[in-house]
């Protein structure tokens, strides 16, 4: 009942459904975990067709000093309604671009980085942030790649296509994530500086199962591939799902299938895969 009253205008994200007061001890214990460093990274790779590593996907995790490994769905919400975002974003970005050298000695260096980026987030200061990073790991054109949401990109379009542009002129590229879920034609997001469009784990998991499903990732892919933007699956959990995508010429694939979000340590052997010794 109390959620209905006088809070409404602090949505509730249905992942988090607690009292104003919990809400308020969690965004104190999220400051101390900022200040405490509790905040690490997994990494998913991102796969060719032929099955090798060409991306790897940033995703935050909460080393919680007693609750354990806490996933973004906990906590991602708080942090964006409460502004905190900016801070952990700023966190996440530079620990993602601090794992270039590390590719580098892996002998894998043209393995990409992407992290994720919330509305809030993407303002001026992702732009002082990026050029900040850029210089301080030296990262080649192509290496960083950062994954917007339509609604982030379409909130205010003129504005992102500005931003966007500048920092695609630091060597950024972008993603569209969830892509199918939002309002966007591609068409019009031709006029945006977008390298690729994650066709959302929604329409790939029935694949196979659900014929309105395949004709959707489909039409995706073809229309993408007239407009130059490259396809990425998401939520690639079985080998059908796997084929029915390659058959069709999307152009990455992620998910449980090939390789769960991990440390990086863990992927190093996988990254080595498929390359010359
Ligand atoms: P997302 O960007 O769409 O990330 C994909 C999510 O799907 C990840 O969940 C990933 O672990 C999960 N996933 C990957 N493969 C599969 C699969 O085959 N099957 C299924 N069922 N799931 C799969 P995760 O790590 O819990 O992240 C959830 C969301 O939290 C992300 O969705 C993203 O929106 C947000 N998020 C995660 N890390 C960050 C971050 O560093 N910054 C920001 N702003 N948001 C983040
Ligand atoms: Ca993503
Ligand atoms: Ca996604
Ligand atoms: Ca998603």
């Amino acid at each position: 009942a109390k959620r209905h009253g006088r809070n409404r205008a602090m949505p509730f994200r249905e992942e988090f459904d607690a009292s104003v007061t919990q809400r308020l001890q969690l965004i104190t214990q999220l400051r101390d975990a900022l200040v405490r460093g509790e905040f690490v990274l997994a990494f998913q790779p991102l796969f060719s067709p032929a099955g090798r590593a060409v991306a790897l996907e940033a995703l935050v995790r909460w080393q919680h000093p007693t609750r354990g490994l806490l996933m973004p769905g906990e906590f991602i919400g708080v942090c964006e309604e409460s502004g905190l975002i900016v801070e952990l974003g700023r966190r996440i970005l530079r620990e993602a671009a601090r794992h270039h050298a590390r590719l580098v000695e892996a002998g894998c260096g043209d393995v990409r980085l992407a992290v994720n980026v919330s509305a809030a987030q993407f303002t001026e200061e992702l732009y002082v942030d990026v050029e900040a990073v850029v210089r301080e790991f030296a990262l080649p054109r192509g290496t960083l790649e950062l994954e917007l949401t339509e609604s982030v990109i379409m909130d205010s379009p003129e504005r992102a296509i500005e931003l966007m542009q500048r920092l695609a002129a630091l060597g950024v590229g972008f993603s569209v994530d969830d892509f199918g879920t939002g309002y966007s034609s591609l068409a019009y997001l031709k006029r945006f500086p977008i390298e690729r469009l994650k066709i959302d784990r929604s329409f790939v998991q029935d694949l196979g199962v659900d014929d309105d499903d395949a004709a959707i990732c489909q039409s995706i892919i073809g229309l993408a591939h007239s407009l130059d933007i490259y396809t990425v699956a998401e939520g690639v959990e079985t080998e059908q799902q796997a084929s029915w995508l390659r058959a069709r010429g999307c152009d990455e694939l992620q998910g449980y299938l090939l390789a769960r979000p991990q440390p990086f340590e863990a992927l190093l052997p996988l990254l080595r895969r498929g390359r010359a010794a």
